[in-house]
């Protein structure tokens, strides 16, 4: 039986409330679990409003649309993230300008974003990447400054804080994600939260259609059908009941990983950070050296041991949409090719992680 990464847990009110939505014919984006969901997140996030999506991707989009971003707009981006970030920006014509991390968080480094700030500049998306808040305080004080817009990525980071303030909160805009991998899940599902009532409106706006709130099939502009459904929601609203219940697990569950692995010579491990209360998404390892070729080796081990890993992100300038050798990127480069992600979700136990922390000793120290 194999160790998976992820794996969603479901045995709450999941079922409970998908048969009530089932039954109450209200199976599409209309019914009182997408109300109910979407306060569910605003409280997550600490945020006045919260609009729910069909995905993390759509959530994104929505939000670059919600600002205006237009075709000559240029968009901050770390390069290295999920490519859904990229993608948004994209999405929208407009040109996504990547900058590098720092290797404590794994976050976007904000005096790179200082470096490439240009008059073109729309806005910054931030991601809190593997559950790990990025210096969003910082870079909310300088796109203030320069009059830009922060989009928070926290796909991963549901219920992270930075010096106490929830991820979602701090930027104008945030997007959250609820795929199957994700610390909470709706099958697939995104959601957009911002503090700003017309930011809300406009949300609201182009998610369905376009469609005038106070005009029925009057359209006065081109939106986007990003509806989630009730259906969605209700798996959503079952998972929000226990999110805390989730974090805590999770983070007994990263805890045994540190307790286990921080003895092994060979690699270095996340470390907690002042003011940060990260979240635990995924359990992340770098190896102190061998490369990328040295990685994978220890990648395939971990498979035939019955053990699930994935390699940290690619970065966006390595993938043939965004191919560039012109910048450099060296704290993305390193991190993608040392750090690969084990196993981390509720239906795991100590014991679990104690087997995967011998494969991954006994991996580590078989491929030289
Ligand atoms: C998962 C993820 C997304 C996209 O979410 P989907 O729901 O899969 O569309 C965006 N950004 C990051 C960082 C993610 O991890």
């Amino acid at each position: 039986m194999m160790y998976q990464l992820a794996n969603p847990d479901l045995s709450g009110n999941e079922i409970k409330y998908v048969t009530d939505a089932l039954q109450s014919g209200w199976i599409s984006s209309h019914g009182s679990y997408i109300e109910q969901f979407e306060r569910s997140v605003a409280e997550m996030a600490q945020t006045k409003y919260a609009v729910a999506a069909n995905n993390g991707t759509t959530a994104l989009h929505l939000a670059l649309v919600a600002i205006g971003v237009q075709p000559s707009d240029e968009v901050i981006v770390p390069t290295l993230t999920y490519i859904a970030t990229a993608n948004a920006v994209k999405y929208c014509g407009a040109t996504p300008v990547f900058v590098d991390s720092v290797e404590e968080t794994l976050g976007i480094d904000v005096d790179d974003v200082i470096r490439k700030i240009t008059p073109k500049t729309r806005a910054v998306i931030a991601v809190h990447l593997y559950g790990i808040p990025a210096d969003v305080i910082r870079l909310r004080k300088i796109c203030d400054e320069y009059g830009i817009y922060l989009i928070e990525d926290a796909a991963e980071a549901h219920g992270a804080a930075i010096e106490g303030q929830k991820v979602g909160s701090v930027g104008h805009l945030a997007t959250f994600s609820f795929f199957g991998n994700k610390i909470v899940t709706t099958g697939e599902g995104g959601a957009v939260t911002t503090n700003s009532s017309e930011l809300d409106a406009k949300l609201r706006l182009f998610r369905g259609q376009g469609m005038d709130p106070e005009r029925r099939y009057w359209f006065p502009v081109i939106g986007y059908n990003y509806r989630m459904t009730n259906v969605q929601a209700a798996i959503g609203l079952a998972q929000m009941e226990r999110l805390n219940d989730f974090l805590d697990r999770r983070q007994e569950l990263a805890d045994c990983y540190i307790a286990h692995l921080s003895g092994l010579d060979e690699i270095s491990l996340p470390q907690p950070q002042p003011g940060l209360a990260t979240v635990a998404w995924i359990q992340n390892v770098f190896l102190k050296d061998g490369g990328a070729t040295r990685r994978d080796t220890v990648m395939a081990s971990l498979q035939a041991l019955e053990v699930d890993s994935r390699p940290v992100f690619y970065p966006m300038h390595v993938l043939p949409p965004y191919f560039d050798t012109t910048n450099v990127y060296p704290v993305a480069d390193k991190v993608s090719e040392l750090g690969f992600s084990l196993p981390l979700h509720v239906g795991l136990d100590e014991s679990n992680i104690i087997e995967i922390c011998e494969a991954v000793k006994q991996s580590v120290q078989n491929c030289e």
